[in-house]
């Protein structure tokens, strides 16, 4: 198996993966293991020991079809080079607030097209992991994306103009749980955690049930005064509201949800400096980016890419899932 921890630069990941060849070896190697070990799965019926052939690419003996080691990954059908798709994980990883399709397709010289596919590929990989629970201290919050009001300041908000019903904007909710962690010198620091999703509004019979599903039972729940969040006692939590209506913005030292707030301002600085105008449609796919940028923030370079090229070859994500998103 690869050792991913050197690449924790551009330079080391080309240097490493100097041609074709490699990156193909590599793929191989990672999915089905290498010289004695090697076992080559069929993507199409899940045969062993299918065979090399002289092209490079494998025979299954018992369905007879020939595969090349992309099929079953995010490069299937995708003529652009491994080392091109490798290089753009890199880059989306790396860039702290992402990168454009425009500024990728410069960068590995494919068409502006071509880079805007890549991107969509490589979103898949960031998609939140929904068998994990938060517990602990969790602070909930909901936003609105679409119009331009809710970003401003509240001081300088144009009155009545903070419509939570309005069609124009889309409310995403989202919960984050504030951790402790140690690094390897053993100093211990904060983390938070974020899950975010779009949903349909912002009512309580919408929310509760996502918060019953991604927090356990007995946390500390932190909000604002929503309606929505009344009754999270009788769900079986420690709820404490932050009553932002009447400017209070941190009480008795834990109750408040500066954090999550934070993370709103990470996703917005996201959108407006990179991307813009985002549809409807494509928006989870945003939001995913943004989390995962969040949640890796003490991750270094080497730990994402190894995260994302492991994904990238469908160990945690399924080609089935990633039909589902892909660009027509
Ligand atoms: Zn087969």
């Amino acid at each position: 198996m690869i050792d991913f921890s050197k690449f924790d630069s551009l330079v080391s990941l080309t240097m490493y993966f100097n041609c074709e060849e490699k990156c193909r070896q590599t793929v191989v190697e990672t999915r089905w293991g290498v010289g004695k070990e090697q076992d080559v799965v069929c993507p199409y019926c899940g045969q062993h020991h299918c065979k090399s052939r002289k092209d490079g690419k494998f025979r299954c003996p018992k369905c007879k079809r020939n595969f090349s080691c992309r099929v079953g990954t995010i490069f299937e059908d995708s003529k652009v080079s491994l080392l091109k798709w490798f290089i753009a994980m890199y880059l989306i990883s790396s860039h702290k607030k992402g990168i454009s399709s425009s500024q990728l397709g410069r960068d590995i010289s494919v068409t502006q097209t071509t880079a805007w596919y890549m991107l969509h590929k490589i979103r898949t990989l960031f998609r939140q992991n929904d068998s994990e629970a938060f517990h602990g201290e969790i602070e909930c919050d909901e936003v609105y994306i679409g119009g331009k009001e809710k970003w401003k300041h509240e001081s300088m908000r144009t009155p009545h103009t903070q419509g939570r019903s309005t069609v124009t904007k889309t409310p995403i909710f989202g919960m984050l749980e504030r951790s402790e962690i140690i690094n390897e010198k053993g100093e211990r620091g904060f983390m938070s955690y974020v899950r975010a999703m779009v949903v349909e509004n912002t009512r309580k019979d919408t929310l509760q049930p996502i918060i019953s599903q991604f927090v356990e039972d007995g946390s500390m729940v932190f909000t604002d005064e929503l309606n929505a969040y009344n009754g999270l006692d009788k769900l079986g939590y420690d709820h404490k509201i932050c009553n932002h209506g009447s400017l209070q913005y941190v009480v008795d030292g834990k109750i408040y949800t500066n954090n999550i707030e934070g993370f709103w301002s990470h996703f917005r600085r996201m959108i407006t400096g990179c991307y813009h105008n985002i549809s409807d449609e494509h928006l989870q796919s945003y939001i995913d980016e943004a989390v995962y940028r969040w949640n890796t923030r003490k991750a270094d370079e080497s730990a994402r890419f190894s995260d994302m090229f492991l994904k990238s070859i469908g160990l945690i994500v399924t080609w089935n899932e990633l039909k589902l998103c892909r660009v027509a």
